[in-house]
């Protein structure tokens, strides 16, 4: 439980404080099940599947979402991609050219290019030789304009899940709001700090249907949060942010029970062959252990291993230039049949 007293108006950026919302034809009329004439919204009126504005509310996708997930979709907020969602947390909390935030190299690229493209400076705090936050840095590093903290967990390119008890300790003592990417999180052993967002009213979860859940293309990005966050996002977000054939696509998806799970599963199983095969490639020399669909792996010289790969036809991650990476490459977990080529080819140019 955080026992600092914390209270997010102080967070909030005041502009948005008093922000008046865009109010869309769909947001001032809702529900009454009887209408049935529809003349409120300049829409051409013959049926198309899509000649109609979206749920601005995406009420059904979060009433799946809020079952599958086990917490009230008051708490979910849904957007273009993560990276949509994302970009909302900075402009919700952080004041250009004023306000910073903190992230944990090696991680995902996106945070530095929002905070660039928001004006916000960046904070960094290298993660340690074992890709954990370094608590007691990080708490120091921050100060009264440090607004976001972004924890990625499992992280991204590293793989790896941060210690629990880290976060929390993050949680409790961090004056700002803690972000915690769990893109990843349906390949990890570990639980979703979505079950913690009564304890920590700072705290912001975002998940994504592109990695699990096998929808990359349909970009539907998902934070979790109090339901004083969720509302302050609700006002800023673009009203239609959720186009109709994403908010049907991902309802039909999740539908298949057992689907999602089942993929899972067989990646899991994957990464396990995966990570054995590799050991008996020559030129790599380390393994980085995975709570991810990827394995982060060090080799003797990332760029040539790369190109060489590149030439068979096979395309992975170069993450040579990310603190702590130095010679690293990132491969995603494929189908069995990709996994035996990645292998084959390794090891043709291991011999080589
Ligand atoms: C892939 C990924 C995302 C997903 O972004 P979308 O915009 O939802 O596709 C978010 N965070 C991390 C760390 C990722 O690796």
């Amino acid at each position: 439980m955080k026992t600092t007293s914390f209270n997010i108006d102080d967070l909030i950026r005041p502009t948005i404080k008093t922000l008046k919302p865009y109010s869309s034809a769909r947001d001032e009329f809702q529900g009454n099940s009887n209408a049935m004439v529809f003349l409120d919204a300049n829409e051409n009126p013959f049926n198309n599947g899509v000649n109609r504005y979206p749920d601005p509310q995406q009420g059904s996708l979060k009433a799946i979402l809020s079952e599958i997930k086990n917490i009230d979709a008051k708490n979910i907020l849904l957007g273009n991609g993560s990276d949509e969602v994302l970009d909302l947390i900075f402009r919700a909390f952080c004041e250009p050219n004023k306000d910073n935030i903190i992230i944990l190299p090696p991680t995902y690229g996106m945070y530095s290019v929002l905070a660039n493209i928001n004006a916000i400076s960046i904070k960094e705090v290298q993660l340690s030789n074992n890709f954990q936050p370094q608590v007691e840095t990080i708490l120091n590093i921050a100060d009264n304009n440090s607004k976001i903290l972004f924890l990625c967990s499992p992280n991204n390119p590293t793989g790896n899940s941060f210690s629990s008890q880290s976060i929390e300790e993050l949680l409790n003592k961090f004056k700002g709001i803690v972000v915690i990417d769990e893109a990843y999180i349906d390949f990890s052993e570990e639980i979703s700090w979505v079950d913690r967002l009564e304890a920590f009213p700072n705290l912001i979860v975002t998940q994504t249907l592109s990695k699990a859940y096998g929808m990359a293309g349909i970009r539907l990005g998902i934070c979790y949060a109090s339901t004083n966050i969720i509302s302050v996002l609700n006002r800023i977000k673009p009203p239609y942010n959720v186009n109709e054939l994403t908010q049907q696509r991902a309802v039909q998806q999740l539908n298949k029970k057992d689907l999602a799970t089942n993929q899972i599963n067989d990646i899991l199983k994957e990464r396990a062959f995966l990570i054995s095969k590799l050991e008996s490639v020559s030129f790599i020399t380390k393994i980085y252990p995975s709570d991810a669909n990827f394995v982060l792996v060090k080799v003797d010289d990332a760029t040539k291993r790369y190109d060489q790969l590149i030439d068979k036809g096979i395309v992975i991650r170069n993450r040579t230039t990310q603190p702590g990476c130095e010679n690293c490459l990132r491969l995603t977990v494929g189908t069995k049949e990709e996994n035996e080529i990645l292998i084959k080819e390794l090891l043709s140019i291991s011999k080589s």
